[in-house]
């Protein structure tokens, strides 16, 4: 079984603890006091390249203090989204982790060759999924009440409460900021991915 541990942050050039980690969201507050829980929203509908339901399944700890998500299929072959610690990150944000999340499953990333951690390959895939993510939070009713600008500020701020430089926020945010200004919608955007990847 392949496994494609996914993260929120893709470009890692932050810390040898990032790259480590899967957990690379950081809840604002979290190095020294407890963070305030939030509401954690409903999962988005997904299927993936293949046609297949993925699952969305909760995977707390107490004691973490980190929002995070994972696409990998399970111990069944079923394909699944594991959701950390969502009551530590805003709706936005969580919304963000999910469909980025889905994406990977959308694009037939799970079934693909892993690409080494940080290559370009790995790091367009990241960002294919940013953009997948940020054109379904722009067009689908049930994330009206989420603007570019909420997704952008929490992202930025877990990021930078993270440790990451500020280079690898604002690139992150301009990619998904274009996105979300000049293309047309996710579904296209995947077929045209899909295309590509001679998966469709
Ligand atoms: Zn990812």
């Amino acid at each position: 079984m392949r496994l494609i541990l996914t993260t929120i942050a893709f470009i890692l050039i932050a810390s040898p603890i990032l790259i480590a980690s899967p957990i690379l969201i950081a809840s604002p507050g979290w190095a020294e006091t407890e963070s305030p829980d939030h509401a954690v929203i409903a999962p988005p509908s997904c299927s993936n390249n293949l046609g297949e339901s993925v699952l969305f399944k909760e995977r707390n700890s107490d004691n973490a203090k980190f929002a995070a998500g994972m696409a990998r299929r399970d111990g069944d072959g079923n394909p699944v989204v594991n959701r950390f610690n969502f009551d530590q990150a805003p709706a936005p944000l969580q919304a963000f982790i999910d469909l980025h999340e889905c994406a990977h499953h959308q694009t037939g990333d799970i079934d693909r060759p892993h690409p080494p951690r940080n290559s370009p390959e790995h790091l367009m895939n990241e960002s294919i999924a940013d953009c997948i993510a940020i054109l379904r939070i722009r067009d689908d009713a049930r994330y009206s009440d989420i603007d570019f600008a909420d997704v952008a500020t929490s992202l930025g701020e877990a990021m930078g409460t993270a440790g990451f430089p500020e280079i690898s926020i604002s690139s992150r945010v301009s990619n998904i900021r274009h996105c979300h200004t000049n293309y047309a919608s996710a579904a296209t955007f995947v077929d045209g991915v899909l295309t590509e990847r001679g998966l469709k």
